[in-house]
């Protein structure tokens, strides 16, 4: 039989086929809440205006696409740093590389665990974004859950979590979402976030910090508040970023992983695979979208004009929480709560007859993406969504 034959059929992204489904359907009202990407009341997903005269300083100025480094542009690592770790975070015990999106630096953490502790476990929060269970199993590593937050009371679960977090052996890994919980949208304050760095620090545990919306929840600063609490907490820590949401450059995959170790000669030895493993991976991350960052951040006034653009996306998507909760009391949560998604209290029979009747599409577990919604489509949608409130 052809070798192919041994490959088992995989499903279909939920996601992408609920695409090809709005896509097709022919009702001008319809309302596509899905896939997580920025839009604005218009409904577009535009490119951001500092990238754009980026864009153009690049095109004018670059006299090489030679290759980089496994590690990617270093530049463009170091700009990031000072608005991650803080403007005074210098620390000759983090190293960074460039990854391809968010996605690669999970992968390359992931990858890093596995090889440094092939027997430890991460655990991941109960729910979590869709790709988080599928990246660490690929990377070989136990996957255990705990729960964070509850769909029908729109809680917040951080006792919950700590009792179930009680299992963990001393190195395992603990993944966090850094702000805007996607899918939840949940917000952990500074009390809950110290709760869990003194947890993971007793315990021993390598905190893996998600932060792919910096910007995009309560303000640039605001948003990395949590990971610098874990950060200074734990010796030993990993942090996967992303600024394919909060530059708007998704398809450019533009991200990057540090990891923080306890000694020199153990941070050299973790840059030293994260670049061996980034070779096998994709050999070096690509340029256009880091090089684009680079420009944006060293550029006093594309650096502000970013910053402007950054805060009226993150101001669109608080506005139309505002407006959810305020035109539907059962809904009020989602203004307490941050980022692009929320997880709405509702069944997933709900969520067929959101589509079918109403032209409302979202994910399976009633997650939407909050700034898919136009200002005027809220009263429609609160209406149709009261009906299968409890
Ligand atoms: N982490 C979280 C929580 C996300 O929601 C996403 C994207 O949806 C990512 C990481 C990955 O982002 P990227 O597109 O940069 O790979």
């Amino acid at each position: 039989a052809p070798v192919l034959d041994g490959l088992p059929q995989q499903p279909a992204d939920p996601l992408l086929a609920l695409i090809g489904m709005f896509r097709a359907d022919p009702r001008p009202d319809k309302i596509d809440l899905g896939v997580g990407v920025f839009r604005d009341d218009g409904g577009a997903t535009p490119v951001l205006d500092a990238v754009k005269h980026a864009e153009e300083l690049l095109l004018a100025r670059q006299d090489s696409k030679s290759y980089l480094g496994a590690d990617g542009d270093r530049g463009f690592v170091a700009l990031l740093e000072p608005i991650v770790f803080g403007a005074d975070a210098a620390n000759p015990l983090r190293t960074g590389v460039q990854t391809p999106g968010g996605t690669g630096a999970l992968r390359l953490g992931m990858d890093l665990l596995a090889r440094a502790r092939p027997d430890m476990a991460i655990w991941i929060g109960e729910p979590s974004w869709a790709n988080h269970v599928p990246t660490a199993a690929a990377a070989q590593l136990t996957v255990r859950r705990h729960r964070f937050f509850d769909q029908v009371s729109q809680r917040l679960e951080i006792d919950a979590m700590l009792a179930g977090l009680a299992q963990a052996r001393p190195g395992d890994a603990l993944l966090l979402h850094g702000c805007g919980h996607n899918p939840s949208g949940a917000t952990v304050h500074a009390a809950d976030w110290l709760r869990i760095a003194a947890f993971v620090r007793e315990r021993g545990l390598i905190p893996f910090v998600d932060l792919a919306y910096q910007g995009l929840a309560h303000g640039l600063e605001e948003d990395a508040a949590g990971l610098r609490i874990l950060l200074e907490a734990a010796p030993e820590a990993l942090v996967a970023y992303s600024c394919d949401k909060n530059f708007g450059m998704y398809r450019d995959r533009v991200g990057a992983l540090w990891v923080q170790a306890t000694d020199g000669d153990a941070l050299a030895r973790a840059r030293s695979n994260m670049l061996s493993l980034a070779r096998t991976f994709w050999s070096m991350p690509p340029d256009h979208g880091a090089a684009v960052v680079r420009l944006v951040l060293s550029d006093p006034l594309l650096r502000a004009s970013w910053e402007a653009e950054l805060a009226g996306m993150r101001d669109r998507i608080a506005g139309l929480r505002r407006a959810v909760a305020a035109t539907e009391p059962r809904l009020a949560a989602l203004a307490e709560q941050t980022g692009m998604f929320s997880l709405l209290p509702v069944s997933a029979a709900a969520v067929t007859a959101l589509r079918e009747e109403h032209g409302i599409y979202m994910a399976g577990d009633a997650r939407i993406n909050v700034a898919g919604l136009r200002l005027e489509d809220v009263p429609r949608f609160v209406a149709a969504v009261g009906r299968w409130l409890g």
